[in-house]
């Protein structure tokens, strides 16, 4: 049945793709649960999940059965009509949240940006255009259209676009004297990432989002939490504000929650849920039956006792061998992070040098990741088999010897 394919290398990048990535000099071509092979036949640990997206490895059976199951019977009607796959995964997430009403899109930045434009939407409709400032953190990650490059906290990726959207400003995370001075009647909600993921693994203090949940309260702001990178059981709870006990108004879900096929979700509850009429936001494959029918199969294996603790224990069994690494060879003084998602923080000697480690480790047979340049950081799969954990560490292990050494 497989057509002839054109041999292509990683050469061919660099003559017909937009340069606005640099990806690495190897090509994956096939994976099976936390080991991926590439064109030369060479095979690595997968510990970098696709950025925090293969919760469940590659080719899950689960997966692949209810992708194929789906294929077989309908791929696309657009939101003219609703589909049984879709309106089975929002009756999951309802389930397992504070939500009741969930919103399908296909990105993160685009969960994000319904949340945002829901947040000004009700404050709109209850108080007035005056009430439409947002309020985010310093280094915060939230996507990369204009809205959520203009709400994230990294001028780099929103500098040299032209004009910003406006009425937005960004106070320093975990600071709730920060966020007390800048909040105002006029905020319309507060924004923030309960693990801050692309800027170097840095969780939330229990007392910064408390105190952010009695802020907006007092002001009649929304909370919106972006769990595009804490969610679907990352932190061993199914999302992470169940692990801090401080429910948002607004969540935001992506990564994960497709398990590696592209799907994201805005969560809420039915009284915000209602400023979005009919013909007030959309999105034509948002909720398409493929990617729902994955995401439910991905929440039928997550969530569940056994995975979800798993999650924890997998945790310690990661800080505790990258602990003793980082102190044998010097190469970083921290390992901070809740659940499979894991930071390691290079030493004064090692600053700046993320990608010198994710270069080594690549030499190694190890796929990591960096969080900014000062980090190291690990987001596999919540399924990651225990030998696997120990060979993919044995490996940075000689990675890291090999670096120090040089
Ligand atoms: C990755 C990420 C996003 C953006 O998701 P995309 O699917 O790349 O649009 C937004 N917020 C956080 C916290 C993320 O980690």
């Amino acid at each position: 049945m497989s057509v002839e394919q054109a041999p292509v290398q990683r050469a061919d990048f660099d003559q017909v793709m937009v340069p606005n990535y640099a990806p690495a000099a190897f090509i994956p071509v096939r994976g099976a649960g936390s080991r991926v092979w590439d064109q030369a036949g060479r095979e690595l640990i997968d510990f970098a999940g696709g950025i925090a997206v293969n919760v469940l490895g590659h080719a899950h059976p689960a997966l692949v059965g209810a992708l194929t199951e789906q294929a077989n019977k309908l791929w696309h009607v657009s939101n003219v009509f609703t589909n049984e796959p879709a309106l089975r995964l929002a009756h999951k997430l309802v389930d397992a949240t504070f939500a009741d009403r969930a919103f399908f899109c296909n990105s993160g930045a685009e969960a994000n940006e319904a949340a945002f434009k829901l947040a000004r939407r009700v404050a709109h409709d209850r108080f007035g255009p005056e009430k439409h400032e947002i309020i985010a953190t310093v280094n915060s990650f939230h996507g990369r259209t204009l809205f959520t490059v203009s709400v994230g906290g990294q001028p780099k990726y929103s500098d040299g676009f032209g004009p910003k959207i406006t009425g937005i400003s960004h106070v320093p995370y975990n600071d709730l004297d920060a966020l007390k001075a800048q909040i105002s009647d006029k905020t319309c909600a507060v924004v923030i990432e309960p693990i801050q993921g692309e800027s170097g693994v840095v969780p939330a203090d229990v007392a910064y989002l408390q105190g952010a949940r009695e802020l907006c309260d007092k002001h009649n702001a929304l909370l919106i939490f972006d769990e595009v990178q804490t969610g679907v059981g990352r932190t061993g709870s199914l999302f992470a504000y169940q692990h801090y006990g401080v429910t948002p108004d607004i969540l935001s879900s992506a990564k994960s929650l497709g398990g590696g096929f592209p799907i994201g979700a805005m969560l809420t509850t039915e009284d915000l849920a209602k400023h979005l009429a009919v013909g007030t936001h959309g999105t034509t494959y948002g909720g398409n039956p493929l990617a729902c029918a994955v995401a439910s199969a991905v929440l039928d294996v997550v969530n569940t006792p056994e995975v979800l603790a798993g999650v924890k224990a997998k945790h310690q069994k990661f800080k505790a061998r990258l602990e003793q690494i980082g102190e044998k060879y010097g190469l970083f003084t921290q390992v901070r992070g809740v659940g499979l998602l894991i930071g390691c923080v290079l030493s004064e000697a090692w600053k700046g040098k993320a990608k010198d480690v994710f270069n080594a480790a690549e030499k190694e047979g190890l796929m990591v990741l960096q969080a900014g340049p000062d980090v190291v950081r690990f987001a596999p799969s919540l399924v990651v088999e225990d030998a696997d954990i120990d060979e993919g560490l044995n490996r940075f292990e000689r990675a890291a010897a090999k670096l120090t050494q040089a």
